[in-house]
C-alpha cells in the first residue's frame, strides 16, 4: 500500500478517536451546576460545561470540547477546592493544551510511520520512543502552566490547599510520567 495512504488512514483513526471519545464520555455523565462554574467562566472567558462522575476519589479532567469531568469525591471537598480544581482544568482549555498535544501526536505518528515504511524501521521506532518522551515532557509542562493559570484565578494559598489535599510524599516522577509530582508543582507556583 502506498505509504502516504497508510499514514492518512492511521491519522484518520487518531482524529476519529479525538472526536468520538469526548462524545462517548459525555453520554455517561450528568451536568453539574454550581455558582463557582459561572464565576470561572466569567473571569476566564472560557465557556465550559461541567459533568459529574460517580466516583469517591478526588479528581477532575477536561476534554477537547470544553467539557470538564469532576468526580463526586471532588464535589464533596467544598466549593474552594472545587473552584481550584476547575480553574486548573480551565487553564488546560485556555492554553489549548488538548489541541496542541493532539497536533504533536499527529506529527510524530505521521513522521514515524513514514520513516518505518520508507527509510528504516529502527529509525522510525527510535523516533516513536523519543516522541513518547517529548509528549510526556510536554504534558508535564502543561501541568505547570495550568497550575500557574489556576493560581492567577483563585490565589496561591487557595490553590496550595487543593494540591496538598491528596499529596503522597512517596510520589516519584520520571521522564515517562504524564504529571509532575505534587511537590514539584508546589515548588513551581
Ligand atoms: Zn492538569
Amino acid at each position: 500500500m502506498n505509504s502516504i495512504i497508510f499514514i492518512l488512514l492511521s491519522l484518520s483513526f487518531l482524529w476519529a478517536l479525538y472526536a468520538l471519545i469526548p462524545a462517548i464520555i459525555l453520554k455517561r455523565y450528568v451536568t453539574y451546576t454550581s455558582p463557582v462554574i459561572h464565576e470561572l467562566v466569567r473571569v476566564s472567558g472560557v465557556r465550559v460545561r461541567v459533568v459529574i462522575k460517580r466516583d469517591a476519589s478526588v479528581n477532575a479532567f477536561s476534554l477537547p470540547n470544553n467539557v470538564i469531568v469532576i468526580t463526586e469525591g471532588l464535589a464533596n471537598q467544598g466549593q474552594d477546592n472545587l473552584r481550584s480544581a476547575l480553574a486548573h482544568e480551565v487553564g488546560h482549555l485556555k492554553g489549548f493544551h488538548h489541541v496542541k498535544t493532539f497536533l504533536l501526536l499527529t506529527c510524530l505518528t505521521g513522521i514515524s510511520i513514514f520513516l518505518i515504511m520508507n527509510v528504516n524501521i529502527i529509525v522510525g521506532i527510535v523516533l516513536m520512543l523519543i516522541g513518547i518522551i517529548i509528549m510526556r515532557y510536554t504534558s508535564r509542562l502543561f501541568e505547570f502552566w495550568a497550575d500557574k493559570y489556576a493560581v492567577s484565578l483563585v490565589g496561591k494559598s487557595q490553590y496550595i490547599q487543593l494540591l496538598t489535599l491528596n499529596m503522597d510524599p512517596k510520589e516519584r516522577s520520571t521522564m515517562f510520567s504524564t504529571h509532575p509530582t505534587i511537590m514539584n508543582r508546589l515548588k513551581k507556583i
